[in-house]
């Protein structure tokens, strides 16, 4: 078939996703939905009187309302079918099939994919040795667009604004700043936005406000760049009831994540702790998960944890950081199941391997 050779290095998207009682593996929302939107896709009122006709083709209503959350006017806003569909077709809107794309190394999974789907080369930078973002080498890749994920999935650290910035303003391509996870962190790249016309700041209702299965992203930037990327989108991708959902999120519900999120970062706190006490190190997280170099096979690990009912992403061989874990921080009910399964595997693991022991016994208390 003709599409086996232009796709020919892309496969499906494949992952360990077998039920786990405490499923800490992909960075959803554990507290739940936020209830607001969770009660507007319950209206059947609401569902019916909407679905024989056509959303809104850009999202009009649903732009307004984030726009005030944002706090930019509603034509720097694009929508998406999940911020995935706003970075896939971002790359659409900026670049040519030959072009190349910067990332840093390691970042978002399917930033490679989405290049590879759009027939983009991909230069990977390594991140600094303190898991920051390294401008000069971004700049020196000669990239036509350049992504940023801040707080970088799966590392953890926000990219510091002095870089970004520096980023944003030497390099004349579009610069993506990726932030699923910016409601738990300390800092956005939306403020950078006025000295950068060509920034793209992508972000989503499936972290923080608990709405994965909506699918409901967006991006943020100057007038005349998001609307090359709605022309690359096209038109009629949130759907009716997710747009209805994510408009009631986001007027009604803010009070709801912060709570949450302060929640996150206490709960993360102890949960470090936890995993310290166990010998582990844990890197630097503003987000609601945290990488956990292991020193061993990463998917052995997590399959002896879901042994126990604890599923967690495992990462073999990432540059810079070797074999690890990440875990989402939900409930501390699930964390600390999850220690206890650490606790457990941990172990009877480290007499198998006896370079575990010792990569464990030097690491500080
Ligand atoms: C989860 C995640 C996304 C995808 O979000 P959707 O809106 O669900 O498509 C994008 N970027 C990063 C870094 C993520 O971790």
């Amino acid at each position: 078939v003709g599409g086996d050779v232009k796709l020919g290095g892309v496969e499906l998207y494949v992952r360990n996703n077998a039920p786990s009682a405490v499923d800490l593996s992909d960075n959803t929302n554990l507290w739940g939905p936020a209830p607001a939107a969770a009660r507007a896709i319950q209206s059947a009122s609401a569902a019916a009187a909407t679905l024989t006709r056509y959303p809104s083709r850009y999202s009009d209503p649903l732009k307004q309302v984030l726009a005030g959350y944002v706090g930019v006017p509603a034509n720097c806003i694009v929508t998406g079918c999940g911020s995935d569909d706003v970075l896939d077709s971002a790359l659409r809107a900026f670049t040519n099939p030959g072009d190349s794309i910067a990332i840093p190394e390691p970042t978002f999974h399917m930033m490679p994919i989405f290049a590879a789907v759009n027939g983009l080369e991909v230069v990977k930078v390594p991140l600094t040795r303190d898991h920051d973002v390294d401008a000069d080498g971004m700049l020196a890749a000669g990239a036509r667009v350049i992504y940023l994920c801040s707080p970088n999935n799966p590392t953890g650290p926000v990219f510091s604004k002095a870089r970004v910035d520096r980023i944003v303003k030497a390099f004349d391509g579009v610069v993506i700043v990726d932030e699923a996870y910016v409601e738990y962190a300390r800092w956005s790249a939306i403020e950078l936005l006025e000295k950068g016309e060509r920034v793209l700041v992508a972000r989503t209702l499936s972290k923080a406000f608990g709405l994965a299965g909506l699918r409901v992203g967006y991006g943020v930037g100057a007038p005349e760049l998001v609307s090359q990327v709605e022309k690359a989108r096209g038109p009629y991708k949130v759907n009716a009831l997710a747009d209805a959902a994510a408009r009631a999120a986001l007027t009604q519900d803010l009070v709801w994540v912060r709570e949450r999120v302060e929640e996150m970062r206490a709960t993360r706190e102890r949960f470090v702790k936890a995993l310290r006490r166990l010998g582990l190190s844990v890197l630097p997280s503003a987000a609601n998960f945290v990488l956990v170099p292991v020193g061993m096979d990463p998917v052995k690990l997590d399959a002896q944890l879901r042994l126990r009912d604890v599923a967690v992403r495992p990462f073999a061989k990432l540059p810079g950081i070797g074999d690890a874990i990440r875990i989402t921080i939900g409930p501390w009910h699930l964390m600390q199941e999850c220690v206890d399964a650490l606790e457990a595997v941990l172990p009877r693991v480290e007499r198998e391997l006896p370079d575990l022991t010792r990569q464990r016994m030097e690491l500080p208390a």
